[in-house]
């Protein structure tokens, strides 16, 4: 089964009273549409994935990672837009089924998206829903209150799932005449499956609702240390960050003796509680002779992926009398934001000396330390 994935950015955020729109407000370096896209990503049977932006919103998109993302400029409503992304699909002859979902609620889990993606198998839609817990009221007029039973009345959430064809013949018959979510569309004929949703799954509509998401998204961020130091000699190469820099003198080390890859590997590993890199990658291991660090970090970026870890920032101290770094600066942030799957905004490096002080200032060694940060989800 292959599935599609519409994320909903397009709107304005009228209710949040701030110039900039919810979706592309900032925690710990990412925006919340950031949030999303970087969980989806991660899904090998999401084949496709449509942002839906508005059309005054480019300043904004510059900071997102699109990777793997295709952009659709929406309309004026909800329903126009999630009808233009409809409509793309259905032009790239796109079938399967499409998960349809508000940028407002970056905090859904990836076990939702499982959830989802398994009883999409056997049912036409697929939505997650909520029981309500508070006593309900039907407010007549002043001071009139009716009761009502709550178990007769429940919330939808999204992301919810759709069979392309069906969620847009419905859309292209009530075009653009409702206010609600995409099931409101459906008729009762189809095969409707409702799962357990999330209560952290929050639409965030206001700055209390943010406060909230950020005090939830933040109880998940874990920090990391890191530090490496190299022999500096002749007849080896010297590379850092995975950037081979010319150099008179070069690292010595069992593998090509990154300070600064070996660095990020820790603090990455620390972090996420895995261990050392000596422990991962062991220097008595012929295999790992010579290797280029970057091939050894870009299993690490894939175990921690495994154990639903994501990084947010890395910072990182390079500290070397010569060569001198400024030139080669922005190429080692390009590569570790690159290998490590996060924007350059995210990737801080700062070249230091020690004054000519110590085995570092004799340029007899090169070192670096690192402090990352990494969320957990579910
Ligand atoms: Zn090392």
């Amino acid at each position: 089964m292959r599935f599609s994935f519409i994320l909903l950015a397009g709107g304005n955020s009228d209710r949040f009273k701030s110039n900039k729109p919810k979706q592309y407000h900032e925690i710990a370096g990412k925006t919340l549409t950031d949030i999303s896209l970087n969980k989806i990503r991660e899904f090998k049977e999401i084949k496709k994935i449509i942002l839906v932006c508005g059309k005054n919103h480019k300043t904004y998109l510059k900071k997102l990672n699109l990777k793997n993302v295709r952009l659709i400029i929406g309309g004026d409503t909800r329903s126009e837009s999630t009808y233009r992304a409809l409509r793309y699909l259905k032009k790239k002859k796109i079938a399967g089924k499409v998960l349809i979902h508000d940028a407002a609620r970056p905090n859904f889990s990836r076990d939702l998206i499982k959830r989802i993606i398994i009883n999409s198998k056997k049912n036409n839609v697929v939505i997650p829903i909520l029981k309500i817990h508070d006593a309900l009221k039907l407010k007549l007029k002043k001071q009139i209150i009716h009761n009502l039973d709550r178990d007769n009345y429940l919330t939808t959430q999204t992301p919810q799932c759709f069979d392309i064809n069906e969620i847009f013949y419905f859309h292209g018959k009530k075009k653009y005449k409702y206010k609600d979510d995409d099931l409101s569309l459906v008729s009762d004929s189809s095969k409707i499956k409702f799962i357990n949703g999330e209560k952290k799954n929050l639409k965030i509509t206001n700055k209390e609702d943010l406060n909230l998401f950020e005090n939830l998204y933040k109880s998940n961020i874990k920090i990391g240390i890191g530090f490496d130091v190299h022999r500096l000699v002749k007849e080896r190469k010297l590379y850092l960050g995975g950037v081979k820099i010319p150099s008179k003198l070069g690292t010595l080390g069992h593998s090509d003796g990154d300070p600064v890859l070996h660095a990020v590997i820790d603090a990455i590993l620390g972090a996420c509680g895995m261990g050392d890199i000596g422990e991962i990658f062991s220097d008595k291991n012929k295999k790992y002779k010579g290797i280029s660090s970057t091939k050894l970090i870009k299993k690490v970026i894939v175990d921690i992926k495994r154990k639903n870890y994501m990084l947010n920032n890395i910072d990182i101290n390079i500290i070397t009398q010569s060569p001198k770094l400024k030139q080669f600066k922005k190429k080692i942030t390009f590569n570790i934001a690159n290998l490590c799957g996060v924007s350059i905004n995210n990737v801080n490096i700062k070249a230091k000396t020690t004054e000519k002080l110590g085995v570092i200032g004799q340029e007899k060694a090169i070192a670096a330390e690192v402090i990352v940060s990494v969320i957990k989800h579910d």
